[in-house]
């Protein structure tokens, strides 16, 4: 299992981009790789497939810090959920959400000029 410390947004434009709060470990998949909170050290995914997750901001429960991955492999974009910009509270859901391996959750960042 590989372990991926996320890098803390020191600035966060948040109607540009898809920012997912709540309850961690937010996604939960069939891969070798956690994502976890580059201040606190959270898990934030458990078990994903490197890549798979692209633009995404996770806003760390455990310390409020907004964290993204920056280094991203590529992913083969065949099978794709898009996220528009904006605030998604997973708060509510029972469970994190499942991500089959060979789907690819592509967030919104929109530059600002
Ligand atoms: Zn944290």
């Amino acid at each position: 299992m590989a372990t991926i410390k996320l890098a803390a947004l020191t600035e966060l434009r948040k109607p540009t981009r898809s920012i997912i709060a709540g309850k961690a470990p937010f996604f939960v998949g069939q891969g070798d790789t956690d994502l976890i909170c580059g201040s606190c050290g959270s898990t934030l995914a458990e078990g994903i497939v490197n890549g798979q997750l692209r633009d995404i901001v996770l806003k760390c429960p455990g310390c409020g810090e907004y964290c993204e991955q920056i280094m991203l492999p590529p992913f083969p974009e065949v099978r794709v959920i898009r996220l528009s910009a904006g605030y998604f509270d997973f708060s509510t859901l029972s469970a994190p959400v499942r991500c089959p391996p060979d789907v690819a959750i592509i967030g919104t960042k929109l530059t600002v000029p």
